[in-house]
């Protein structure tokens, strides 16, 4: 039988969402201003120069800058979500990069065309020039460096791409600045700056087109999160077994749903298990959205059943911590049949300290179902013990071991 609780129905989206979309907002404004006037300075140089090296760094800046637009279109939809994309709108940061890619296709095309096909021109190289472009190299140079940053502490895919594209300025623009200066000197290498500046942008969308296509074919989490998930997962006393973990990326979140088997035989105890398993989950793993767990109910063969004993002819002891003996008593479900018995020693019983917080721990660890005891332990130590494994607790009043089990099993 599998239980399907989705955990994260009813709660509103992560708080810190919130913060971060607006500052990832201003940053992406930022980058609107620095792609304008870049694109400014080098319209300035190619209309007066007649470079096709300087042209091309301009068309890459006006496709950084509609990238700068996208993401900001991009990051004001992410976050909605409605009655129609009841899973909100996350992939539309990914579909606008896919859409980028595709412009900065075309325009490649365009600069490569006109780097074989037009015919010469003069370019005029001048040191003002020359001087405009190293500044132009190393505004995005700086820029790039504390995008970044920014970019990583939010996860947002867009923010870095358009970080790490930045970097890419030193060459491109680079490549416009050796073309001038190669032309000042003489040599004609101006078209083939501008081809090269064409493979540079290229690159650009290549990687812009297939980390988009990740995302929007649900690729997997990485290994490393999906290992870290797990040991959360079974770090939970309450998990008997982990079956499957599987989880996406959409826009900057994460999405994680798993297979788990609980030792719970009560339902109602398995929402609060769950609950603890996925803050937990979010605790350790940044930027989940949602956990979806699945529960298979264990197949229930037998109960492992422990109950406190005042000595070994099975008289039950009125304490839980103090009790010298524990019975432990395998019951097959079937037919109610003892399948196996023994009278263990308690090795705490004599401790100073939390002596029912350390047996609570012990039975846990001999993976018993359920603590049968004369003793009230609610609102105590050992109850948040075992019911956070899952363990269930039950009183009785009969005297004798044998007695309590056959009140139990009636
Ligand atoms: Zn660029």
């Amino acid at each position: 039988m599998v239980t399907k609780l989705n955990r994260s129905e009813n709660s509103t989206p992560r708080m810190a969402v919130v913060p971060d979309a607006r500052r990832l907002e201003r940053w992406g404004w930022y980058s609107v201003a620095l792609n304008v006037v870049l694109a400014a300075f080098h319209a300035i140089i190619a209309a007066v120069s007649g470079s096709l090296a300087v042209t091309a760094e301009l068309v890459h800046n006006v496709v950084d800058l509609l990238t700068a637009v996208a993401v900001l279109i991009g990051l004001k939809l992410a976050t909605r979500k409605s009655e129609a994309f009841p899973y909100g709108l996350y992939k539309v940061e990914n579909l606008t990069a896919a859409g980028l890619a595709v412009m900065i296709f075309v325009s490649a095309y365009e600069i490569v065309r006109e780097a074989l096909l037009a015919p010469t021109a003069l370019i005029q190289a001048e040191p003002w020039m020359l001087g405009l472009l190293l500044t132009t190299t190393a505004m995005p140079l700086f820029f790039s460096h504390f995008e970044m940053r920014v970019a990583r502490a939010a996860n947002s895919p867009a923010l870095l791409a358009d970080a790490r594209e930045y970097r890419l300025h030193v060459f491109t623009t680079g490549l416009a600045f050796a073309a001038l200066l190669s032309q000042w000197l003489g040599l004609p290498l101006d078209r083939i700056a501008a081809l090269l500046i064409v493979v540079a942008v290229l690159k650009t969308g290549w990687d812009v087109l297939r980390d988009a296509m990740r995302v929007l074919l649900d690729a997997s989490l990485d290994a490393e999160t999906l290992q870290r998930i797990r040991q959360v997962i079974l770090a939970s006393p309450a998990v008997a077994e982990l079956g499957w973990v599987t989880g996406r990326n959409a826009g900057r979140f994460r999405f994680v749903e798993a297979g788990v088997t609980l030792r719970v035989v009560e339902l109602g105890k398995a929402e609060e298990v769950l609950g603890r398993i996925e803050a937990a989950v979010r605790a350790a793993v940044p930027h989940v959205e949602r956990v979806l767990l699945h529960v298979e109910s264990p197949a229930v063969t037998q109960l492992r059943y422990a109950v406190p004993l005042a000595d070994r002819d099975g008289a039950v002891s009125k304490h839980f911590g103090e009790s010298p003996f524990f019975a432990l008593v395998t019951i097959r479900q079937a037919d109610g049949g003892v399948e196996e018995q023994r009278i263990i020693s308690n090795p705490y019983h004599n401790e100073e300290k939390a002596k029912g917080i350390r047996v609570a721990e012990w039975l846990v660890g001999m993976k018993v179902d359920v603590v049968v005891l004369q003793e009230d332990v609610r609102g105590k130590g050992p109850e948040y013990v075992l019911r956070d494994a899952g363990v269930i607790m039950r009183l009785t009043e009969k005297p004798t071991l044998a007695g309590a089990l056959a009140a139990l099993s009636s």
